[in-house]
C-alpha cells in the first residue's frame, strides 16, 4: 500500500496533495500496490469526497475537532497508530512546511528511514530508489532504502506534475476513530503574508526582478507587470538586502522555493542560489540584455534586450488584451 499524507488548508487540499497523487499513482503503476490517501483535521469529510474523485483505492479520514488545528504532535500520534495498524509500503509527505515538520518526527518516532526532498524514483529489481537533490541543487542523490518497510519518502514541490493525477476513481472512504495526544506546544496565533503580496508558495504566476531594475522606484514596473498578467511578485536577494522589498518576497535557497506554472524573471543574472528556488517551475521566461547570464540555461524563454523597454511593452500588450 501506498500513503499519501493529504495536505489542506482553509478547507481546500493544498497542489503539494495532487502532486504526491501523482507521484502515489506512478509507484502503484511500477509496483503494483493500491494508493490510500490519508486526512487529518476538523470536518474534513468534502476533501475526502474530493480525494475519492481520483483513482486511488481509498482514502482514511481521521475527523476530531481538535485537529482543527495542525500540531506535529497529534499528526505524529495518530499517523503512527494508522500507520502500525495499515503496515503501509511507502508513506508520502509534502516537502513542506507542515511536511518537513512533522514526517522526521514521525520516521524517528517508527525507527524507518526518510528520505526528504524527492525529485524522482526507480524500480531496481523490487528495490525502490528515491532521487533527492543535493548540494543546492547541484548535484542529484539516488537513494536505496534499506530495512523492512515502510519508508518515509517527503516529495519537493513542483517535482510531480500535479496535472497527472488520474480521475475517475470511487476509492473506499473509512472514517476512523481518534483520540489525539495532548501537544505539547499550544496554538497561538496564525501569522500570514498579506494576501496577494508575497505567499509565493502557491502562487501559479510569479514575475520577480532582480538587480538590473537599478533601483527600488523602478521596481514598480514589475508590480505593474505581475498585475497585467494576474501573477504574484519575488524578488532576487540583492534586492531584498537592498531593502527595496521585505524578506518574504525572496526567492532562492535562503528564500521561498517556489514551484508556479510560470515564472518571468526580469534582470536576474540566475545565480545558483536563486536558481534552486525557482528551477522546477513549469515555464521559465527569462528577460536580461545579457546573452550569456546563466538564468538562459534554464529558462524555456528568454528575452536579450533592455528590461526598461520589455517590461512596458509586454505590460500594456497585457493590459490591451484584457480590455479588448
Ligand atoms: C549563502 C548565499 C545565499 C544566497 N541566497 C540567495 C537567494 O535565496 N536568492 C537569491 O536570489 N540570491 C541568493 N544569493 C545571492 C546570489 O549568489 C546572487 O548574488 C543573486 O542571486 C544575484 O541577484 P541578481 O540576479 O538580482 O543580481 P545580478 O547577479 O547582479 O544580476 C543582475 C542581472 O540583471 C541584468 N541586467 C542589468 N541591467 C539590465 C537591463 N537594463 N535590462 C535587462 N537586464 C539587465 C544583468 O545582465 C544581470 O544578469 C545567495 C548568496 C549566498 C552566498
Amino acid at each position: 500500500m501506498i500513503f499519501v499524507i493529504a495536505e489542506h488548508k482553509d478547507k481546500k487540499l493544498k497542489p503539494i496533495t495532487s502532486e504526491l497523487l501523482a507521484f502515489a499513482q506512478r509507484l502503484s503503476r511500477d509496483f503494483s500496490r493500491p494508493v490510500t490517501a490519508v486526512v487529518l483535521g476538523a470536518g474534513v469529510e468534502a476533501l475526502a469526497g474530493e480525494l475519492k474523485a481520483k483513482k486511488i483505492d481509498r482514502v482514511i479520514i481521521a475527523d476530531h475537532p481538535e485537529l482543527s488545528r495542525y500540531t506535529p504532535d497529534s499528526y505524529v500520534g495518530i499517523l503512527k497508530s494508522i500507520i502500525e495498524q495499515e503496515k503501509p509500503f511507502v508513506v508520502l509527505v509534502g516537502h513542506t512546511t507542515q511536511g518537513m515538520d512533522f514526517a522526521p518526527r514521525l520516521a524517528v518516532s517508527m525507527r524507518h528511514p526518510l528520505i526528504a526532498g524527492c525529485v524522482e524514483y526507480e524500480k531496481r529489481g523490487d528495490r525502490l530508489i528515491l532521487t533527492r537533490q543535493v548540494f543546492n541543487a547541484k548535484m542529484n542523490m539516488k537513494t536505496a532504502v534499506r530495512g523492512e518497510p515502510p519508508y518515509f519518502a517527503t516529495a519537493s514541490p513542483g517535482a510531480f506534475p500535479a496535472d497527472e493525477v488520474e480521475s475517475g476513481g470511487n476509492a473506499e472512504v473509512v472514517k476512523i476513530a481518534v483520540q489525539p495526544v495532548a501537544p505539547r506546544r499550544k496554538f497561538i496565533e496564525l501569522t500570514g503574508v498579506q494576501k496577494g503580496k508575497a505567499d509565493l508558495s502557491s502562487a501559479p504566476i510569479i514575475v520577480s526582478g532582480g538587480r538590473g531594475l537599478k533601483q527600488k522606484e523602478n521596481f514598480s514596473l514589475i508590480f505593474e507587470l505581475a498585475e497585467a498578467i494576474g501573477g504574484s511578485v519575488g524578488a532576487s536577494r540583492p534586492v531584498v538586502d537592498a531593502e527595496w522589498l521585505p524578506r518574504e518576497y525572496q526567492v532562492g535557497s535562503s528564500g521561498q522555493t517556489v514551484s508556479p506554472k510560470l515564472y518571468i524573471a526580469v534582470g536576474i543574472s540566475g545565480a545558483i542560489q536563486h536558481l534552486v528556488g525557482m528551477q522546477t517551475a513549469r515555464c521559465i521566461v527569462a528577460i536580461n540584455k545579457d546573452a550569456e547570464a546563466p538564468i538562459f540555461k534554464v529558462a524555456h524563454y528568454g528575452i536579450v534586450d533592455d528590461l526598461f523597454k520589455v517590461v512596458p511593452a509586454l505590460t500594456k500588450i497585457l493590459k490591451d488584451l484584457k480590455t479588448a
